[in-house]
């Protein structure tokens, strides 16, 4: 099982911040602004590049709750970057599809 399917399945410890059936939400481990949240269906998908037409309405209901945590999070009107990274060349290390939703400032490391 896939590190992010351990922390849906909380077999492993995250930094849980909001859950319902499908999808979990948790912070980032290595923080590269003050808010940095990772948006992760419960379903195990490898990457966009693996998405099938079932999975739309997935991919919607993480974008519209990442418009939903930005607004809580007073971000909506500073701005905030949301991020899909794809395979080794776009960034991607760990290969279960996850929304990046990253504002407030940066964090330089
Ligand atoms: P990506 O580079 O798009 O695959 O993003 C993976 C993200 O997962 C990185 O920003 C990591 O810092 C983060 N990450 C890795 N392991 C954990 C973990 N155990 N808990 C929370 N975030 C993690
Ligand atoms: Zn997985």
């Amino acid at each position: 099982m896939c590190l992010f399917c351990k922390i849906a399945n909380h077999e492993q410890n995250a930094d849980i911040v909001y859950e319902n059936e499908e999808i979990i939400v948790f912070k980032d481990i290595n923080p590269k602004s003050l808010v940095h949240l990772l948006i992760v269906p419960k379903k195990h998908i490898n990457s966009v590049n693996e998405l099938e037409d079932d999975d739309r309405d997935l991919i919607s209901n993480m974008i519209f709750l990442a418009k939903k945590i930005a607004f809580e999070k007073g971000l909506d009107k500073k701005g905030y970057r949301l991020t899909f990274n794809v395979g080794r060349g776009g960034g991607q290390i760990v290969d279960h599809i996850h929304l990046h939703l990253m504002g407030g400032g940066k964090i330089d490391d």
